[in-house]
This record gives structure tokens, sequence and C-alpha cells, in this order.
């Protein structure tokens, strides 16, 4: 599947917010939103007047796409997956997107990006209850052990991030083995998703 390869800094600056897209960097005064927090390009500084409501549906769904890496197509095939599941459809949407293996390694602190994350399973590092996972958007489900191959946990990126990190893994996942491997205790709940999306306004974008 295709990704954005371009400059991931001007995303965050296009959505006024840090998206933390960069890792280390993000949390420094190396980041641009720190300087100019105001859309790139020439008339930037223009665009920061209040928008229409179909402005802010559309925002809030750029920014939720690019937290996670997709692009559109994929995306918008989430979503028709989120509306034909039982319960709430921002809800349904944002659970699968936590339930990609990249962003579980993401969680586990393997990666210091959501991309850097998705290099490691591209490159074939992850596994899933044993088997290697080369599919980035690869769905887990409850009780899916992910793990980093024996090999790979030498590696010096995983074992840097592993200890100047220091995050917080998530609720519904469970550590083993030095932090090398995690379990899906549980299906995530909106509760336990920290990223900075109204899902609502993502829906009401797509329902139009
Ligand atoms: Fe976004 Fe990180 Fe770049 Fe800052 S450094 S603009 S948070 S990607």
């Amino acid at each position: 599947m295709a990704r954005y390869t371009g400059p991931v800094c001007r995303l965050c600056r296009r959505e006024k917010m840090k998206l933390f897209l960069k890792g280390p960097k993000c949390d420094s005064m190396k980041c641009p939103i720190e300087r100019r927090p105001y859309p790139p390009g020439e008339h930037g500084r223009d665009r920061m007047r209040q928008g229409s409501e179909y402005l802010t549906q559309l925002r809030e769904k750029q920014k939720a796409r690019r937290i996670y890496g997709l692009l559109e197509k994929q995306f918008a095939n989430l979503y028709v997956e989120a509306t034909r599941q039982p319960g709430i459809t921002g809800e349904n949407l944002l659970r699968m997107l936590e339930l990609r293996v990249d962003n579980a390694a993401f969680r586990a602190g393997w990666g210091a990006s959501r991309a850097q994350a998705r290099q490691l399973v591209r490159h074939g590092h992850v596994t899933v209850n044993g088997k290697r996972v080369t599919i980035p958007s690869y769905r887990l489900r409850k009780g899916d052990v992910v793990a980093l191959k024996e090999g790979s946990r030498r590696l010096i990126v995983v074992r840097h991030n592993l200890d100047t990190l220091d995050r917080q893994v998530p609720p519904w996942l469970e550590t083993a083995a030095e932090g090398f491997e995690v379990t899906v205790r549980d299906l995530p709940i909106r509760e336990q998703i920290d990223v900075p999306v109204r899902e609502q306004l993502i829906i009401e974008l797509y329902s139009k």
C-alpha cells in the first residue's frame, strides 16, 4: 500500500497542531510548530481564519488520516467497514485504526513514530502469534501476541527507543518479555485511545 512520502511537518502545520509524526524532534524546540504555528505555503497566515462547517469536518478527517499514516482510499474503506459494524461508527473507526499492527508496534514503544514502527513491520521484524507479518495494516484481534523477532531485539534503534521514549503502553495492551512482546488484552475503547480527534465530525463528513 502506498504512503505519503512528503515533508510531514507541513502536515502538522496544516492542522495547526502537533501530530507527533517525527519522534524525538516533536518534543524539541526544533519542531516547526513552535516557530511557525500557521499553515504552510505563501498564504499560510491568511488561512488562520475560522472556516466553514465542512472545512472543520474535513480537517478532522485529515488529522486522523495523517496521525495513522493512511491514504484517502484506505481511510474511506475503513469508514465503510465501521458503518457495517454494530456500535458507534466513530468509535469503531478509531478502534480499527488502533488495531493496526504498525500502531501496536508504535504503542509498544519499538518505533519513535508510527512511520518508524511501520518500517519495522515492513522489514519483517514483527511477528503476530509467532508468524512474521509485513503488512502494516494487518488488523489485530483480541488475544493476539505481537512480538519483535529474537534477532531484531538487538536493533540499536529499538533498544534506544525502549530506553529513551518511556512510552506508556495503553491498558488494552499487556507487555511481556522485557517490552519486546505485547498482547491485545481487550479491544480498545474510546477512552483508551488518546488521539486528539473528534471522530463525530469525520462521520458527519462521510455521511454527507
Ligand atoms: Fe509535527 Fe513532530 Fe514535525 Fe513538530 S516535529 S511539526 S510535531 S512532525
